[in-house]
C-alpha cells in the first residue's frame, strides 16, 4: 500500500512522545501527562485523522490476513474507566471481524490458578494473519497481583517465588522473554497503557453512577481499587521501566481526552502494520494461467446481449488503458 512518507511522518510525530524509551526509569504521574495531546491539534482535526487511521487499518488488516505470515497482539492495560472498551470499539470499527479476536481477562479461575502465570494468555494468542486484542493481559500479573499480595498467595508459588521481592523481577524477565519469543516468531506486540488521571477517573465514576444507562459499568469494587491509586501508579511505573524493550516497545496513551486517546492508539497500530507492510500474495504463473482458463469458460457462458465480461471496462480503466 502507498501510505505516503508524509503521512507516516505525521503518525510518527503523534506517537514518538508516547513511547517509553527502553531502559529508561519511569516515574508516575510525573513523566507522562494524562491530558497530553499533540501540540496545536484540535479535536475536530483529531477526529478526522482517526477516521483516516481507521480506513488505513482496514486496508492493512486485509493484507495482513491475505499474507498470513505475521500476526499482531494488542495488549491493553489501564485502570478502571480509562477507556479500554471505548478504544477497542472506536479503533476497530471498519476492520473485518473475522480477522480480529478480542479477549478479556478477569479474575483467574481455579483451573487457571493451577497453572504457570502465562498459561491462560497463551491459548488466546493470534494466529498468523490475525490481530488479537487483550483487554487486560499477562501484565495484570505484575499489576493487580502486585498491589494485592493475597492474589499472589492464591497462585501457590513454591519457595522463593511466594511473596519474595524477586518475584516481580522474575516476572518482568519472563514477560520480556515471552514477548521476544513472539516477535522472533512473526508476531508484533502493540503494548498500550491507557493513562488516566485520578481526577478524570473520579469524574467518570460519578458519571457512571449519575446516569442510569451507565450504571452497569460501575461496581463498588472500582472505588475499592481506587483507594490503591498510589500503589497502582507505582506498579505501572515499574512495569513501564522494566518491560519496554526494543522488540516490544511500550506506549503510554494519554487517556483524559477520549478523542486523543483513540487517535493515539490507532496511530500506534497503524504504525505497527505499516512496519510489517503486508502484501497480497503474488499469483504464480500456473495459477494465473488457470485463472485465464476459468475466465474464458465463464465468458463463453454469457447469454446473448450480455457483455462477456461486465468488468472489462473497469479493469482497463484501472490499468490506465481506455479499454476500447
Ligand atoms: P473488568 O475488566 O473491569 O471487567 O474487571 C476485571 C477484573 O479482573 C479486574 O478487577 C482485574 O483487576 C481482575 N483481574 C484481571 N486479571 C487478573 C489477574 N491475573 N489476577 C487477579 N485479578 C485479575
Ligand atoms: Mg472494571
Amino acid at each position: 500500500m502507498n501510505v505516503s512518507d508524509e503521512r507516516l511522518l505525521r503518525i510518527d510525530e503523534v506517537i514518538e512522545p508516547l513511547r517509553v524509551k527502553p531502559g529508561s526509569k519511569v516515574h508516575l504521574p510525573g513523566d507522562f501527562d494524562p491530558a497530553f495531546k499533540t501540540a496545536g491539534l484540535k479535536k475536530k482535526r483529531g477526529v478526522e485523522l482517526l477516521d483516516e487511521g481507521i480506513t488505513l487499518l482496514a486496508e492493512y488488516q486485509d493484507r495482513l490476513a491475505a499474507q498470513s505470515s505475521e500476526g499482531v497482539l494488542v495488549v491493553l492495560q489501564a485502570l478502571d474507566a480509562a477507556g479500554k472498551d471505548g478504544t477497542i470499539r472506536h479503533v476497530m470499527t471498519g476492520v473485518n471481524p473475522q480477522g480480529v479476536a478480542v479477549q478479556g481477562f478477569k479474575v483467574p479461575s481455579d483451573e487457571e490458578l493451577s497453572h504457570n502465570f502465562l498459561w491462560r494468555y497463551v491459548s488466546a494468542l493470534p494466529k498468523r494473519g490475525q490481530i488479537a486484542i487483550f483487554n487486560r493481559s499477562y501484565y495484570e500479573e505484575v499489576l493487580v497481583v502486585r498491589v494485592h499480595p493475597d492474589l499472589l498467595a492464591r497462585q501457590r508459588l513454591p519457595g522463593a517465588g511466594h511473596g519474595d521481592g524477586d518475584v516481580w523481577a522474575a516476572r518482568y524477565r519472563d514477560i520480556n522473554a515471552f514477548e521476544r519469543h513472539l516477535t522472533d516468531n512473526g508476531f508484533r506486540i502493540v503494548k498500550l497503557f491507557l493513562n488516566i488521571s485520578k481526577e478524570e477517573q473520579r469524574r467518570r465514576f460519578l458519571r457512571r453512577i449519575d446516569l442510569a444507562e451507565k450504571n452497569w459499568k460501575f461496581s463498588g469494587h472500582d472505588v475499592a481499587e481506587r483507594r490503591h491509586w498510589d500503589e497502582y501508579q507505582h506498579a505501572f511505573a515499574a512495569m513501564l521501566s522494566h518491560t519496554s524493550t526494543e522488540h516490544a516497545p511500550r506506549y503510554v496513551i494519554p487517556a483524559d481526552r477520549k478523542w486523543f486517546e483513540r487517535l493515539a492508539a490507532a496511530a500506534v497500530l497503524v504504525k505497527t502494520l505499516a512496519d510489517i507492510d503486508p502484501q497480497y500474495p503474488a499469483v504464480s504463473e500456473k495459477a494465473r494461467r488457470d485463472l485465464l482458463t476459468a475466465k474464458t469458460e465463464l465468458e463463453q457462458q454469457a447469454a446473448p446481449g450480455v457483455p462477456a465480461d461486465p468488468f472489462a471496462a473497469e479493469v482497463a480503466a484501472a490499468s490506465g488503458t481506455t479499454g476500447k
